[in-house]
């Protein structure tokens, strides 16, 4: 008898993206919890992707940080929370005292709660006096903030996730959607399979999966958004694609803006050619457009990560301003944000620039209605230090003292060798994280452990605006606390009022409460308003539904939200009208130079998040792509000198890194592709924060990932290798490795400059097998220079490795699924000593599809001998792709080429 666990089931949200899906968190017999997807939340109703699927594998408690720790001359000592609080308490007032409120400063983090981002801004802006509390959301989305501020005077996200699923037409620019925000993605898939005739164009400089389902990809030239988006706005012009009526009663700044767009973007012909399309690719995206009046663009990193930022964000609305597209059901421009609560933030005014509740340091009425409410003593009334430049500050000693919430700014800052610097010469450095050992963490003279996922409990706000319950579904380990606790400690130790809060639940009432506080026409009116949600209960707080914001109560006690902004043309600027902005546009700072030629891109992978401290710690995931790697044109590796599978070092103006050259990532000319992920604890030199230039947005701030001039040259080595090891290894001697996460081992795929005269000893000794009498089954060719040992602890395989000059080893694949075997057969003993399974099907290739582990060997197999031709036949046949679906554009690339590649067989 089956019986269902769902009422035992905790109600949470997702730990990773902006779309901010609904998880059930089930517990099981055997005291782990199932994760799925929560079928009653509007944002993914029911779905999960892989990252969301595997969250139970990264809840473990291996490398927590469970105990305050302090940093002394002979190390870390583990303190008391009194200790360790003291300790920072003390430091801060003498700092302040000396050097005034500015030389301290937060860098926090999208992953907050609200609860804890709100306590967080509290302190720093109303307590200690200083706006110096940056956020690394300032990396991912303050352009889009910005773009929103100056187009509706305030930061105001005018659309919701149903709107996706009306529109006639979904432009994604700068945004790979079908790997970075998957559910949004096979929403828009679901609604276009059911509408066949709703179109789906895609602008970015690379050919991404979100590009295989696409009706048009745009692959314009990286920077060049503004001259394509003021292009568009001067043929609808042009064409009289425009609502007058609308442009006349609802907004200002229309000539202005047309002056500037026709002044460099008249021409179609010059357009295409600087935007490097196809002019009839640029016309049929054009004529789609003016003929399409339910649009939606979305925009995400590509659009926000540029120096040109949130000129590129005003350009896109100013093309809905043009035509009223906005307001209504299925139209309207849309930031899809990158991290959980990247929102929230945004509410509590997380980034240096804003103050809480959508209102702005520099108004002293803002100034006046915040402090009021918090009856604070020291307000900040200027602009804090944007996380540029607050590490360049660190670094110049202007800033003394730094605390790192829940980031790693050493991996994911720009120019990050300038970061490590920084912390290097800075007098106290704090961090509150879940893991002991980062490369933050590192650096750090407090150590302080934060509640992680299933641990923390309070509210997220998603992409569209949407507040949803995170709850807490595992006990708190060791001594963690949630961060709003320890910043509160923290405060109250400063000698401060106001900060004691019973729970969570106080302090997101505060929250509301300022929402609403003196929020009305005739005082300080802001649109951002959950003054409905104040004053609940304890209990309906715990119970509280995912819920849009504005949300307000109605005379008779009803709560009112609004699913999309502005349907009634009214705006947040004071004179009630939204603005078209005059964006000229320009290209990157930065241009590439004989002696950097390319021009390096980054962003995310599919199954993993942003420096891998939680997604490294799941073998389902590390299945998909295992190491960084620099994906480039075929041409540029010719005349880099580099050869796909090889390593190959890249190198800008600021640093370098190590990566594996690959094609196929469709890259055009000019440009590499190199993700974010690796961090110094899971490769030796793949940092490529470490190579991004620090240039930033005038406007918002916000760093140029998408575009850096690089060189990529080989990375020479002797030889390659890799080992699967049930222990942990010390790999510090060797030229290059990456560490990945394997189901009851790790792998470490390795490249090696010294040269080694006795493998066996060598090997003995790095993998610690002193015992003579081991069971150490090896092979060796000299001649070749290939070797391969296995170590066997009664009949089950305790670790390998593997060694060769040539890149062609073994299928890593097939040798993991060795490690699942509780003994060794004969069979899988010859196939370890010849270097290859004797089993026909044992090598299942890399993974594909990471929510049914089903390999590439695999799918292709089945694409021949079962003559698949669709993807949905290889779902039926295999399950591949049925889940989250986020790798049936691979599936679909992958059938296409294997049948390609069968017919040339047959011909
Ligand atoms: S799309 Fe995936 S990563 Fe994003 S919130 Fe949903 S489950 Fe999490």
């Amino acid at each position: 008898m089956n019986l269902s666990t769902d009422h035992l089931a905790i109600r949470t949200t997702c730990a990773y993206c902006g779309v901010g899906c609904g998880v059930q968190a089930t517990p099981k017999d055997d005291g782990t919890f199932a994760i799925a997807g929560d079928k009653q939340h509007p944002a993914n109703k029911g779905r999960l992707c892989v990252k969301g699927s595997t969250l139970g594998e990264t809840v473990g408690l291996e490398g927590r940080l469970l105990y305050p720790q302090v940093r002394e001359a002979d190390g870390l000592r583990r303190v008391s929370w009194d200790a360790a609080l003291d300790k920072v308490a003390g430091e801060w007032r003498r700092i302040i005292a000396e050097h005034g409120p500015d030389a301290v400063a937060l860098y926090v983090s999208g992953q907050l709660l609200t609860e804890d981002y709100y306590v967080a801004n509290k302190l720093m802006k109303g307590y200690i006096g200083s706006a110096n509390i940056d956020t690394n959301s300032r990396l991912c989305m303050s352009s889009a903030v910005a773009g929103y501020k100056r187009a509706f005077g305030e930061d105001l996200v005018p659309v919701c996730y149903d709107d996706l699923e009306l529109a006639d037409m979904i432009v994604l620019v700068g945004s790979n959607t079908a790997w970075c925000h998957p559910i949004l993605f096979q929403r828009i898939l679901k609604a276009k399979e059911a509408r066949p005739e709703m179109k789906l164009v895609v602008i970015d400089p690379r050919r991404t999966a979100t590009c295989e389902l696409a009706d048009l990809h745009l692959p314009v030239k990286a920077g060049t958004d503004v001259w394509l988006f003021n292009g568009l706005l001067n043929y609808l012009s042009r064409i009289g694609a425009v609502d007058p009526r609308f442009i006349e009663q609802h907004t200002n700044g229309f000539q202005a803006a047309l002056d500037v767009a026709h002044a460099d973007c008249a021409d179609l012909a010059v357009v295409a050619k600087i935007c490097r399309v196809e002019l009839s690719l640029l016309l049929e995206f054009y004529e789609l457009f003016a003929a399409t009046h339910k649009t939606i663009t979305a925009y995400s990193m590509g659009v926000n990560q540029s120096s040109a930022g949130t000129d590129k964000a005003n350009a896109i609305i100013n093309c809905h301003l043009i035509g009223g597209r906005l307001g209504k059901p299925g139209m309207g421009p849309f930031s899809i944000t990158g991290q959980p609560n990247a929102m929230g933030g945004r509410e509590v005014g997380g980034l240096a620039n804003m103050l809480a509740a959508h209102m702005d340091l520099e108004r002293a009425e803002h100034r006046d209605v915040v402090q009021t409410f918090w009856e604070s003593p020291a307000m900040a009334d200027k602009g804090g230090l944007k996380a540029v430049d607050l590490f360049q500050a660190i670094e110049e000693g202007k800033v003394k003292s730094v605390w790192v919430i829940a980031t790693n700014p050493v991996v994911s800052m720009p120019d990050a060798d300038q970061v490590r610097r920084a912390l290097d010469k800075c007098e106290l450095v704090v961090t509150s994280d879940i893991m002991q050992d980062t490369d933050t963490t590192a650096y750090a003279d407090v150590l302080l452990p934060a509640l992680g996922w299933g641990e923390k409990d309070g509210t997220v706000t998603n992409s569209e605006r949407r507040i949803s319950r995170q709850r807490a579904f595992l006990s708190a380990p060791g001594e963690a606390l949630p961060d709003w606790k320890i910043l509160s400690l923290f405060a109250q130790r400063m000698g401060y009022t106001g900060f004691d809060f019973g729970g969570q639940h106080g302090v997101f009432d505060e929250h509301a409460r300022l929402s609403g506080f003196r929020n009305a026409a005739a005082d300080v009116p802001r649109a951002f308003d959950m003054s409905g949600l104040a004053g609940l209960q304890q209990s309906d707080y715990d119970a509280l539904e995912p819920t849009q914001w504005p949300v307000r109560r109605t005379a008779s006690g009803e709560l009112q939200t609004e699913v999309r902004l502005f349907k009634d043309g009214v705006f947040a600027h004071a004179d009630g009208k939204a603005r078209f902005i005059a964006t000229a546009p320009r290209l990157p700072r930065n241009a590439v130079s004989e002696e950097y030629p390319l021009s390096l891109n980054t962003g995310r992978v599919r199954d993993q998040w942003h420096t891998m401290t939680r997604t490294g710690k799941s073998a389902t995931l590390a299945d998909h792509i295992a190491e960084s790697f620099v994906d480039m044109h075929p041409q540029d590796a010719l005349l880099s000198g580099v050869k796909e599978g090889e390593l190959a070092r890249v190198t800008s103006e600021w640093g370098a890194m190590v990566a594996r050259v690959q094609h196929g990532g469709g890259i055009p000319r000019g440009s590499v592709f190199i993700p974010i992920h690796w961090s110094g604890q899971t490769a030796s030199d793949a940092r490529v924060g470490a190579v991004v230039n620090p240039v930033v947005d005038p406007v918002s701030g916000e760093p140029e990932f998408k575009h850096t001039p690089v060189r990529v040259e080989q990375f020479r080595v002797n030889w390659h290798g890799f080992i699967l090891s049930r222990d942990a290894l010390n790999l510090d001697s060797i030229a290059h490795w990456t560490r990945i996460q394997g189901r009851e081992f790790a792998r470490y795929e390795l490249a090696g400059r010294n040269t080694i005269k006795d493998h066996a000893g060598w090997s003995r000794a790095l993998l610690g097998v002193g015992d003579p009498d081991a069971d150490w089954l090896e092979y060796e060719d000299k001649t070749a220079g290939v070797y391969r040992a296995v170590h066997v602890v009664n009949d089950r395989i305790e670790q390998c490795i593997f060694m060769s000059p040539r890149q062609d080893m073994p299928s890593r694949a097939w040798l993991a699924s060795l490690f699942a075997k509780e003994q060794l057969s004969e069979i899988d003993r010859i196939g370890l000593l010849v270097g290859m399974p004797v089993e026909k099907g044992a090598d299942t290739g890399p993974t594909v599809c990471s929510c049914f582990g089903v390999g590439r060997n695999t799918i292709c197999n089945a694409i021949i001998e079962k003559d698949l031709k669709t993807v949905a036949e290889v779902t039926a046949c295999l399950k591949a792709g049925g889940n989250c679906g986020s790798c049936v554009p691979e599936i679909k690339k992958i059938l296409v080429q294997t049948r390609v590649e069968a017919e040339e067989v047959r011909l």
